[in-house]
């Protein structure tokens, strides 16, 4: 039940976990990470806690770019393969959710009919098949697409192997927040996971999605209005 996400000059492996372990409070059933690493993306999932999943890391795991999750399972058990991040079928893209997407059934049959395999029970599964299948050109677009063919609640944060440098993120229902760095960025559901980092962040609305890389970001809507969000400071203790 929680979102994590890097992208910067340093590794994110420690920064995505450290974040899903200031998150464990809100609850959950498993946790996964995915990396965009110099050999492509690289997925670690696990049932149980963050340090079941830390368990499943290898020692030398780095990327400059990464998502993480904490699920709490709404569409499927608590297993592996229902833990996210879920990608398409060739791995290039990743994704992260929290929510519910009402139409899954639905879309999944749909999948199912056009030769897609479904590689777990979840409903944000749909959501990575539906992206890479998008023709639009920017990873922001393909989401864009992606969200305009479901219905319910999400938080999601996506990254694509092949625009390594990005995440793409949107809000419905779901909080998120992104954390503003010195040529770094992070995403998450909420504070507690970024205040280590930042105290500069900003609240995304729903409705509205973010393009974060490194140095930048950009707050717009889905008919493609920027919104143009600024940071805010916050003030919240370093719990120890
Ligand atoms: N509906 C999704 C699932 O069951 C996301 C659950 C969550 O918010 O953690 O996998």
């Amino acid at each position: 039940c929680g979102i994590v996400g890097y992208v910067g000059r340093a590794n994110a492996v420690p920064v995505l976990i450290e974040g899903l372990t200031q998150l464990e409070y809100r609850g959950y059933d498993s946790a996964g990470i995915g990396v965009l690493t110099s050999r492509g993306p690289k997925v670690f999932r696990a049932v149980g806690r963050v340090r079941d999943l830390t368990a499943t890391l290898p020692s030398r795991l780095t990327g400059k770019v990464g998502i993480g999750h904490t699920r709490w399972a709404t569409h499927g058990p608590a297993t592996e393969a229902n833990a996210h991040p879920h990608s398409d079928a060739t791995g290039r893209i990743l994704v992260v959710h929290n929510g519910i997407i009402d139409n899954a059934a639905t879309l999944r049959g749909r999948l199912t009919a056009d030769g897609v395999d479904l590689h777990s029970d979840t409903d944000t599964e749909v959501l990575a098949h539906l992206i890479v299948a998008s023709d639009a050109e920017s990873l922001s677009d393909k989401v864009i697409d992606a969200l305009g063919q479901i219905t319910g609640t999400y938080a999601i944060a996506v990254v694509d192997a092949d625009r390594p440098g990005e995440i793409v993120v949107a809000r419905q229902g779901s909080p998120l927040i992104l954390g503003v760095g010195d040529r770094e960025m992070f995403v998450a559901s909420d504070a507690a996971a970024l205040v280590r980092h930042t105290s500069s962040v900003v609240h995304l609305d729903d409705g509205e999605l973010a393009v974060v890389t490194a140095d930048s970001f950009r707050t717009f809507t889905a008919d493609q209005t920027d919104t143009g969000k600024q940071p805010e400071q916050i003030e919240l203790d370093v719990a120890e």
